[in-house]
């Protein structure tokens, strides 16, 4: 499996990170060595000093493809659960600065957290997926797919025209405005809708 995630696929977000926003969908990718397994404790690593936490809907594939079109992208996922993109932001700022690679930033070891999924179901509006993530019970983010710059389908289908999709890859599509700092200690626990989907603390 691969995971697949968006960037700046909110203008509110894009702005507090002072992107400008952008005319396709930003992509990068982690490894499957970035996902972190259920009941699995979650370390600070030690290479950042600004751990930032940002949550995002998150889809699961169900059917291979490439060239996927936007009006048939909604047959190829069949999932949908709250993430958290762990990001070391000092070391994604200096490698925006230099031009270099996000990798180390964006991909390392348990980098990418998610819920279990909800299956997708008729009764699910994806067009108006509210999510939320508190930290130390305050909620600090707050999203709704209805505010997301590319819909689900068109970031579907925009990535197969770039990499296969696979049944089991999963798709972050982005954070909403309110990323920030987490340290050792915090809880941060990640909702859709009123239901909670993840809960982590950082050790
Ligand atoms: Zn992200």
């Amino acid at each position: 499996m691969k995971i697949i995630c968006i960037g700046r696929n909110y203008a509110e977000h894009a702005q507090e990170l002072g992107n400008e926003i952008p005319d396709e969908p930003v992509v990068f990718m982690k490894p499957k060595s970035a996902l972190l397994q259920a009941h699995t404790p979650f370390y600070y690593p030690e290479f950042t000093n600004e751990l930032n936490y940002e949550c995002e809907l998150v889809l699961r594939i169900c059917k291979n493809g490439k060239y996927i079109q936007e009006r048939h992208a909604a047959n190829y996922f069949n999932g949908i659960t709250v993430g958290i993109d762990f990001t070391a932001r000092d070391i994604q700022n200096t490698c925006r600065e230099k031009g270099l690679p996000w990798e180390k930033a964006k991909a390392f070891d348990n980098s990418a957290a998610i819920g279990k999924f909800l299956d997708l179901t008729p009764a699910v509006n994806l067009k108006n997926v509210n999510f939320s993530l508190k930290k130390n019970n305050e909620t600090v983010q707050k999203g709704s797919s209805g505010k997301m710059i590319f819909s689900f389908e068109k970031i579907v289908s925009h990535i197969s025209n770039y990499f296969s999709l696979n049944i089991g890859d999963i798709i972050f599509t982005g954070t909403p405005a309110g990323v920030g700092e987490c340290v050792v200690g915090d809880e941060l626990e990640a909702f859709m809708e009123d239901k909670s989907y993840l809960k982590i603390d950082i050790k």
